[in-house]
């Protein structure tokens, strides 16, 4: 890896990987965030919950002591609370000592006149329950809780729950209490105005009753439509059993929304990093273009010298010996001013390639395009050959077209690019070998191809070769000097005519580059 290399991949590191750490940072701390966010809206949502808990306590306890009333009789305040709240279908006030009941129904309901049997099984099978109960009420803790085991009573509401409490009457006198209510109204009645007033419109409070075989929770009560495939948080309602306040926020939870928002922030951190790394590798292409480039460029320069100073010194070398008057025959003399006439034709030719580059770099290069017999051009640059294709003891065949070719091209241009290709084939092949030039029509493109049969392209190379400079870098190219500007230039003036060339070739069986050109129907 040379050094201009090495330093790109340092600078790309020093920017990329500090990128990459805060990336790798930011990713963590945004899981670190949704726990913290989700874990504080937990406890918010718990607190909404332990709060309506509390206050359906509340409101128990409330009825108990409205039982315990010392200014009238214990039956008389159980039936008035009965009166007034449908949420009560039925309390038994039981007297423990003598065992009998007291029936307050409320007045929806048709009740009998006797204890349900279910009821005076489960008394019988409670006694535990309630001196239990007894002990706490005489050391001062009047429990609530649930009649565990009260079975459905027939011919109440089904929707039933029962809670029982022990309680003194104004004489002192023992009695349980068994509430059996109506769990809608007891919910609606007791905790409805409280869930409206807490939901408003940011929560969506319910109350839901599971049972075991039942797939989905019942839902008894709820401040807008409950949606169970929406997460929710629930905690069991303490009052009631297999009953659960649930809380779920309105339109999209607290969670789902820094899902969204971390959704959105990995996305365009992925997509800055992506940025990143794509400008980072276009910088990294270009630079190493550019080394390239000035790479090439300081070769192209010794080349040029190297093509420069060889006819310069045959010109020099020739002309100085007939300068000498060391010449005698007339017809080695002719030979030497040849030499000297085909000698600074190259160079004129070279130079002009460099000046013609230099235009097209400066976007000066115009073309004046007229219309032409293809043929005619081709004809007339290989007569210009002869001599060359002499000394090379090259054997160049010339099939024309058996009909004119209409182009509309640069003569000049059109001669340049041609040349170019001809004195590649020259140049690539051995000696004594064979070149082909052939015009045709195809597929309403004019052709003009140049085969030969010299050393040939490897296929890595055939398309870089048009690039500016590009030299192939093995040793049978070495042998040959070259400036790397030819077929860039003939690609450029193909451009120009809309027109294009295209390259075939095999290492050691030749090469054929073929120049197309649109046909012109416009007149002469
Ligand atoms: P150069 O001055 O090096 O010839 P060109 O632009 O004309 O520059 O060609 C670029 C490269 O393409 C050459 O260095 C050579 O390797 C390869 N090339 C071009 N023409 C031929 C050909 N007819 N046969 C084999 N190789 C060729």
């Amino acid at each position: 890896m040379n050094k201009g290399v090495r330093t790109i991949l340092i600078i790309l590191l020093v920017i990329i990987v500090p990128f990459l750490i805060y990336a790798y940072l930011q990713v963590r701390s945004l899981s670190d965030d949704e726990k913290m966010a989700d874990a504080i809206y937990e406890k918010q949502m718990e607190t909404v919950l332990f709060s309506l808990n509390q206050y359906a306590d509340d409101r128990m306890q409330q009825w108990v002591s409205r039982l315990s009333n010392k200014a009238n009789p214990i039956i008389k305040n159980a039936s008035d609370l009965v009166l007034g709240n449908e949420a009560i279908q039925l309390l038994v006030m039981r007297h423990i000592s003598n065992k009998k009941d007291s029936l307050c129904y409320n007045d929806y309901v048709s009740g009998t006149n006797g204890t349900p049997e279910q009821i005076n099984d489960w008394y019988s099978k409670n006694d535990s329950t309630l001196a239990k109960l007894t002990d706490y009420l005489n050391a001062g803790f009047q429990k609530i809780q649930p009649a565990s085991g009260l079975p459905s009573i027939s011919g109440l509401n089904p929707a039933q729950a029962a809670m029982t409490v022990m309680i003194y009457d104004k004489d002192s006198t023992l009695y349980n209490a068994l509430f059996i209510f109506d769990t809608n109204y007891w919910v609606e009645s007791v905790l409805g105005s409280k869930m409206q007033e807490i939901a408003q419109d940011e929560f969506l409070l319910s109350v839901i009753q599971k049972t075991e075989d039942a797939q989905h929770p019942d839902i008894l009560y709820s401040t807008a439509q409950f949606d169970p495939a929406r997460e929710y948080i629930e905690r069991a309602l303490w009052i009631l059993p297999n009953t659960y306040l649930t809380i779920q926020s309105n339109n999209v939870s607290l969670s789902e929304l820094i899902g969204v928002r971390n959704r959105t922030n990995l996305a365009f951190l992925f997509f800055s990093i992506s940025t990143v790394l794509i400008g980072a590798y276009l910088i990294f292409k270009n630079a190493q273009k550019a080394l390239k480039i000035a790479q090439l460029k300081s070769d192209f320069v010794s080349n040029v010298s190297h093509e420069i100073r060889t006819p310069l010194s045959l010109i020099r070398m020739y002309a100085e010996t007939l300068m000498l008057g060391r010449v005698s025959s007339e017809e080695k003399k002719q030979n030497y001013y040849q030499v000297i006439h085909r000698e600074s034709g190259r160079l004129t030719y070279l130079v002009n390639n460099i000046l013609d580059f230099s235009r097209i770099e400066a976007n000066r290069k115009t073309y004046h395009m007229v219309k032409a017999d293809m043929n005619e051009l081709v004809q007339k640059l290989y007569d210009t050959y002869g001599y060359t294709f002499k000394e090379k003891e090259i054997e160049c065949a010339l099939i024309l077209f058996k009909e004119p070719i209409p182009v509309q091209v640069d003569e000049q241009a059109f001669e340049e690019a041609l040349s170019n290709l001809i004195d590649n084939a020259i140049k690539y092949s051995p000696e004594k070998s064979k070149i082909h030039i052939t015009t045709r029509i195809k597929d309403g493109m004019a052709y003009c191809q140049v085969a030969d049969q010299g050393i040939g392209i490897a296929q890595e190379h055939l398309t870089k070769i048009f690039e500016q400079f590009y030299r192939v870098e093995d040793a049978l190219t070495q042998k040959t000097k070259g400036t790397g500007l030819r077929l860039s230039l003939v690609q450029h003036i193909m451009k120009e005519h809309n027109g294009a060339v295209k390259v075939v070739s095999k290492p050691g069986q030749g090469s054929t580059f073929t120049l197309l050109f649109p046909l012109t129907t416009e007149p002469a």
